[in-house]
């Protein structure tokens, strides 16, 4: 969904149970279908509603960002596994001709870590309910402890908690020397990969 902050809340929130149960129940007069619902989402907005422009460009006020922000609900940013601000490229890497990684390079390390997925527990790490993430991605005293102080702090939801230790059992998936148990680095790193709104806004009009 590009521009996913110009949909309807509506449209969105109604996204939230299929996006969970992976099915969808329509209901017209005496009937009721249920349909398969099983899909990955990836959304796109800019940071400001103006777009942001060059640096400095941004024309929109505290409101207008408010309002562009509340239009994305708590509940619903909280079923994204991954957040993450695009930042504007710089001049030199415009200019740079450097090549980056290849998708394809890419793509073999994810087959790979689904694979090792697939072997140790059957689904992938998306897959894994509460109880089976002790078995399958038991987490250091360390990690335990980062991931206590978010919850603590209110920063991190029920919810949230178990979505970062499977993106954490990706992470580790991802090494070249993958363990089963789940260390701080890889808490830490899943963390940031769930940025909040309101940081990514406040970044993105300064930058
Ligand atoms: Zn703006």
């Amino acid at each position: 969904m590009d521009e996913i902050a110009e949909f309807a809340p509506k449209v969105l929130d109604n996204m939230r149970q299929p996006s969970e149960d992976r099915y969808i129940t329509v209901s017209r007069a005496r009937i009721h279908v249920r349909l398969p619902a099983d899909f990955l989402l990836v959304a796109a907005m800019n940071p400001c509603p103006c777009g942001g422009g060059a640096p400095g460009a941004c024309q929109c006020n505290d409101a207008h960002l408010q309002r562009y922000v509340r239009r994305l609900s708590g509940p619903i940013l909280d079923r994204f596994d991954l957040r993450v601000n695009v930042h504007r490229p710089g001049v030199e890497e415009l200019l740079s001709h450097e090549p980056g990684e290849s998708s394809a390079v890419v793509a073999e390390r994810v087959a790979e870590a689904r694979r090792l997925a697939e072997e140790r527990q059957g689904c992938l790490n998306s897959r894994l309910s509460g109880s089976r993430l002790d078995e399958f991605a038991p987490i250091d005293d360390a990690g335990r402890a980062v991931l206590r102080y978010e919850l603590e702090h209110d920063r991190l939801s029920a919810r949230g908690y178990h979505r970062i230790r499977r993106v954490a059992r990706s992470l580790v998936d991802l090494r070249s020397a993958p363990s089963l148990q789940i260390d701080e680095e890889a808490i830490q790193v899943a963390l940031g990969l769930r940025a909040s709104l309101n940081t990514t806004m406040r970044v993105g009009r300064v930058a």
